[in-house]
C-alpha cells in the first residue's frame, strides 16, 4: 500500500535526475538567503553552479550541531518569520539547544511523509491511532498527530506518562495501533501485567516504534508480548522529524528514506570520507524541498548502512539498517536526546558545585534511569555545615535537568575529589544500558 505510489515507486533513474534539480534550486537558495551557507561554501571555495551531479555533492561542506548552535536560535532560517508557521525545538540551555521553523507547505510536506509511513505499515482511514509520544517542542508527537489525521485515522492525542490511563484508553478505545518508544511499549505491558490486562487481548494489530533505538531482539518481545507487528519508523527534528526513514510491512529489514525529500549519505565518522554504499558509517542528511530550515549535509551522528536491494514493496527508495549506535556521546533517555555538554552546562549555573560529575544511565523496569553523582565544591562542603543548603543544591539540579533538559534525573551530591577525573574530561558516563 502506497500514500503516494508515483513518488514512492520513482524508477531509480528519475528520481535521481529529481534529486539533482532540487538539490540545485536548494544550494541555491541558502547560498543568497542564510549567512552561514554563503560563508561555509566560499571558505570551501564551491559555488551553487559547480555541483552538477549528485557525486559533486561531497564537494559540499558538512555541518554539525555545533553550526545549529552557533546560529540560535534563527539564524539558519531561509524564510522571513512570516512565513513561517511552526517552531520546534531540541532540549536544551538557551544556545545549546536547536530550534527548526517549517513553513505551510513544510507542515504540508511534513505531513505527507509521516502519511506515508503509516500507509507503509499498513494504516487506513479505518484504524485507532494511539499516540503516546509527547506533544509539544519535539517533533514526534505533533509529526505522527497530523500524518494519522492526513490518512483519515482517526487519532488519540494521549501523550507520554499516566501509564494506567493509557491502559484504560487502550481497553476501552480500542485502538488498532500504538505509536511510542519501544521502551514505552515494554513499560505500558509491564503497568498492564500489574493490572491484569492481557496485551493480547487488546485490538492493537501494529505498533510503530521509534526516537530511540530499536533492536530486533526488543522487537520481537513486544511482538510477542503484544501480539502485534511492531515497525520502526526514523527520524530527527534537524532534518525534519519523524518521517524521514519507514519500514516496510512487506519488507521488514530496514527503514526506506523518502528519498525524493532528503538525500542521504554514508561517511567515515572520523575522515568524514563518503563511504561506498552498504558500509557502516554515520548517516549524513541533505534536504531537498524544505523552505524554511533546509539543510545541506548534516551529520546525523546515527551509525547505520545503506541497503540498496530492491525491496519487496515495491518502493524504490532505498533502506538504512536499525540504527543502534551513534558516533558521539549522545545519550537517549527515555526518547530524549541528552549530550553530556548540556547537562555541564546546567550544572555550571549552579553555584556551589564543581565541574566533576558521573552521569550514570541504567534501567529501571522497562525505562531509562539517569543518576547524576556531582562533587560539590571545597567551599560548600566545608562552609554549608547545613544538610538543608545541600538538600536546595540537589533540588535545584533535579529542577534545571528537567526544565532545561526535559529529563527526570537522580542527584547525588558527594564530597569534593571523590570522582575519578579524566583529564580534559568533566563527565564519565556510565552507561549500564548497554553493559
Ligand atoms: P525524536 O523525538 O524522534 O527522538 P529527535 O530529533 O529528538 O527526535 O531525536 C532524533 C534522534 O533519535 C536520532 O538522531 C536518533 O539518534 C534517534 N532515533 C530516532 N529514531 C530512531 C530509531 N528508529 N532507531 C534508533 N534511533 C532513533
Ligand atoms: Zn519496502
Amino acid at each position: 500500500m502506497f500514500y503516494n505510489e508515483e513518488f514512492e515507486t520513482l524508477p531509480r533513474e528519475a528520481l535521481q535526475a529529481m534529486q539533482i534539480k532540487r538539490l540545485q534550486q536548494v544550494l541555491q537558495r541558502v547560498y543568497h538567503t542564510v549567512g552561514h551557507y554563503k560563508k561555509s561554501l566560499d571558505a570551501a571555495g564551491v559555488k551553487p553552479d559547480d555541483i552538477k551531479s549528485l557525486t559533486d555533492l561531497r564537494k559540499l561542506p558538512f555541518m554539525t550541531r555545533s553550526d545549529l548552535q552557533n546560529n540560535y536560535p534563527f539564524g539558519l532560517f531561509a524564510v522571513p518569520m512570516s512565513s513561517v508557521v511552526r517552531l520546534h525545538a531540541s532540549a536544551g540551555t538557551s544556545g545549546r539547544s536547536t530550534v527548526f521553523g517549517y513553513t505551510k507547505r513544510d507542515v504540508d510536506t511534513w505531513s505527507e511523509l509521516m502519511a506515508r509511513s503509516l500507509v507503509a505499515a499498513g494504516l487506513t482511514k479505518n484504524d485507532i491511532v494511539h499516540n503516546a509520544f509527547g506533544y509539544g517542542l519535539f517533533t514526534t508527537g505533533l509529526g505522527m498527530h497530523f500524518g494519522a489525521e492526513k490518512i483519515g485515522a482517526s487519532v488519540i492525542p494521549m501523550s507520554g506518562g499516566n501509564s494506567k490511563r493509557q491502559i484504560m484508553i487502550l481497553q476501552d478505545f480500542g485502538p488498532t495501533a500504538i505509536c511510542c518508544t519501544p521502551s514505552y511499549a515494554l513499560h505500558l505491558a509491564e503497568q498492564g501485567g500489574v493490572l491484569g490486562v492481557d496485551m493480547k487481548a487488546l485490538k492493537l494489530r501494529v505498533g510503530i516504534f521509534g526516537a530511540e533505538p530499536c533492536s530486533q531482539q526488543v522487537c520481537d518481545e513486544i511482538e510477542k508480548i503484544y501480539g502485534i507487528t511492531a515497525l520502526n519508523f526514523y527520524g530527527l527534528s534537524e532534518v525534519m522529524g519523524p518521517g524521514i526513514g519507514m519500514e516496510c510491512l512487506e519488507g521488514r529489514n530496514g527503514m526506506h528514506i523518502f528519498e525524493d525529500h532528503f538525500l542521504v549519505e554514508t561517511i567515515d565518522p572520523q575522515t568524514g570520507e563518503v563511504l561506498p554504499e552498504g558500509a557502516e558509517g554515520e548517516l549524513v542528511f541533505t534536504t531537498l524541498t524544505k523552505e524554511a530550515f533546509p539543510l545541506v549535509r548534516y551529520r546525523s551522528g546515527d551509525i547505520s548502512r545503506l541497503i540498496t536491494d530492491p525491496c519487496r514493496c515495491g518502493r524504490s527508495h532505498i533502506k538504512i539498517e536499525r540504527i543502534v549506535k551513534r558516533s558521539d556521546d549522545m545519550l537517549i533517555i527515555r526518547g530524549v536526546n541528552v549530550f553530556p555538554a548540556q547537562v555541564e552546562a546546567v550544572l555550571t549555573d549552579i553555584e556551589g558545585l564543581e565541574p566533576h560529575y558521573q552521569i550514570i544511565v541504567d534501567k529501571s523496569g522497562a525505562l531509562d534511569s539517569l543518576e547524576l553523582q556531582v562533587e560539590v565544591s571545597e567551599k560548600t562542603f566545608s562552609e554549608s555545615g547545613s544538610v538543608k543548603e545541600l538538600q536546595n543544591i540537589e533540588r535545584r539540579i533535579i529542577k534545571d535537568m528537567k526544565d532545561y533538559l526535559g529529563v527526570s534525573a537522580r542527584v547525588k551530591l558527594v564530597e569534593p575529589n571523590t570522582l575519578q577525573h579524566t583529564p580534559g574530561q568533566a563527565a564519565k558516563v556510565i552507561d549500564k544500558r548497554r553493559i
